[in-house]
């Protein structure tokens, strides 16, 4: 059976309220298409923890700016569904900009915590617009649970925030980041890679891992690790360098002795592309 595709926000509404009515437990999982492996194990790793899922497909225009890739987003509706057909999504959200944002529309969310920095010294309207874009599908679809991936990490903690914050009724879930078998973490906008850029995107990977594995107890460690992450980038062949650093694995502040869990995080760019990955570090 073709997987349905509800174009409206009352359409879908309604799909959840039978669901609802049943008793079963909802979940979902919110893409911005030009699926690959990542977001399909997002529908496998939240399967086991409801009983219908909602993918949602919608490239938001509020997380981009203006000189950002908003109009050359990769987009491939038809193959998304195909994809989506042999998991076990139950049906697909993919409503148009003006149903999301009808004239008119002026609410923001202001962020703070582990909204600031990182992504945010880069992209500073970034996770006001996913944040805006996550509330409203959860509110929309009124789900018991939803996924995010581990590969925007910085996201995963802004939206943990988000929802504690404002008393959102959802489970946030996390998945682990999947990967190409040289290591580069599978992302959408991997497909504007040149043939000469490839290889040295796969070596992020790597530098990543030294990061995570360095001896960076103290401060003056940790900033000689971040320096020769940084070295090594550029020496690689990146055209350069937004952070290679390591974090509170909660906070993602610089991290202190009262820090217990660590996480190394690097952005680097090649050519126009950034490439973001990262992992936990000891
Ligand atoms: P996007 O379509 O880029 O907005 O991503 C939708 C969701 O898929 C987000 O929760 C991402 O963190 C997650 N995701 C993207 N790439 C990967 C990956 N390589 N592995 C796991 N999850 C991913």
């Amino acid at each position: 059976m073709a997987l349905p595709i509800y174009r409206t926000i009352a359409d879908m509404r309604a799909q959840v309220a039978t669901w609802k009515a049943d008793g079963l437990r909802v979940g979902l999982v919110p893409t911005m298409g030009a699926l690959h492996a990542g977001h399909l194990s997002l529908v496998n790793e939240i399967a086991p923890h409801c009983d219908r899922i909602i993918t949602s497909i919608f490239v938001n225009p509020a997380q981009f700016s203006a000189h950002e890739d908003l109009g050359t987003y990769p987009r491939d509706e038809a193959a998304d569904l195909a994809a989506l057909q042999a998991t076990k999504a139950d049906c697909v959200f993919a409503p148009v900009v003006s149903e999301m944002y009808p004239d008119g529309f002026t609410t923001a969310i202001t962020l703070d915590g582990p909204a600031l920095g990182l992504e945010t010294d880069n992209r500073p309207h970034f996770f006001g617009g996913v944040a805006l874009i996550v509330n409203k599908l959860l509110s929309q679809s009124q789900t018991d649970v939803a996924i995010f991936g581990e590969k925007d990490y910085q996201q995963l903690l802004v939206i943990r925030r988000m929802v504690r914050d404002l008393d959102l009724p959802v489970e946030i879930l996390s998945a682990p980041i999947i990967r190409e078998a040289d290591g580069l973490a599978m992302s959408s906008r991997n497909v504007y890679l040149t043939d000469a850029h490839r290889p040295i995107a796969a070596k992020l990977n790597g530098i990543l891992k030294a990061l995570a594995e360095s001896k960076a107890e103290s401060q003056d460690d940790r900033e000689a690790a971040e320096a020769q992450a940084y070295d090594l980038l550029l020496q690689a062949g990146f055209t350069s360098v937004d952070y290679a650093t390591i974090r509170d694995a909660e906070t993602l502040a610089v991290p202190t002795a009262a820090t217990t869990s660590r996480r190394a995080l690097i952005v680097a760019r090649l050519g126009e592309v950034r490439l973001l990955d990262n992992m936990a570090a000891r």
